[in-house]
C-alpha cells in the first residue's frame, strides 16, 4: 500500500469532498520535533478524515508513533509511545473558532496552503510532555545496571565480597 501523499492540503476542498487520507511520515522530516527527540529514527502513522457537518468543516484524525525521548530524571533514552486522536474545526477567523463545539480545536485556514506535515507535526508536539520521565522509578533501572557492571567484573580473590555488595544493593 504505497500511495503518494499530497504535500499541501486544501482544507476546504478536502472537507467538501469528504476525503480520507492515511499514511506515514518519517520523524526525521519534522523539523520542529527534532529538539524533543534524542533519536529521530522511525515514523508517525496517521489517519485523517475530512468532512462537513452541516456548515461546519471538520477534520478528525489519529496519529501513532514511537518517539525516542530522553528521560529528564535519569537522562536515559526511553521509548515514548504516542497514540492520540483529535478533532479539529476548520475555520477562517478566530470569531468562528470561538463558536466551535467544546471538543473541537480550531484549525485556521491561512493565506497559504497548509502542509500535511505541519498538521501531523503540530499534533505530535501537543502530545509530547514538557518533561518526559519514566513512569516507574528510573533509579531502580539504573541500580540494576550498576549490579550488572559489578557482576561483569568480580573482585579478584574474594567472590563473597561481591555477593555481599549485591545483596546490600538488592535490599535498598
Ligand atoms: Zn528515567
Amino acid at each position: 500500500m504505497s500511495h503518494q501523499l499530497p504535500k499541501y492540503i486544501d482544507l476546504v476542498l478536502f472537507a467538501e469532498k469528504g476525503r480520507d487520507l492515511d499514511g506515514e511520515i518519517q520523524l526525521s522530516t519534522l523539523s520542529r520535533l527534532q529538539d524533543m527527540l534524542i533519536e529521530n529514527s522511525g515514523s508517525v502513522n496517521f489517519a485523517l478524515s475530512f468532512a462537513k457537518q452541516g456548515r461546519l468543516m471538520v477534520l478528525h484524525g489519529s496519529i501513532k508513533a514511537m518517539l525516542k525521548l530522553q528521560c529528564q530524571s535519569c537522562l536515559q533514552i526511553m521509548d515514548w509511545p504516542i497514540h492520540t486522536t483529535f478533532k479539529l474545526g476548520i475555520v477562517a477567523t478566530m470569531d468562528e473558532a470561538n463558536t466551535l463545539p467544546d471538543d473541537y480545536d480550531p484549525l485556521l485556514i491561512g493565506e497559504e496552503k497548509i502542509a500535511l506535515k505541519d498538521i501531523i507535526e503540530e499534533e505530535l508536539l501537543l502530545s509530547v510532555p514538557a518533561f518526559p520521565k519514566h513512569e516507574t522509578n528510573c533509579f531502580t533501572l539504573r541500580q540494576k545496571n550498576d549490579i550488572s557492571t559489578i557482576d561483569a567484573q568480580p573482585a579478584p580473590g574474594n567472590p563473597f565480597s561481591v555477593l555481599a555488595k549485591l545483596k546490600k544493593t538488592g535490599e535498598k
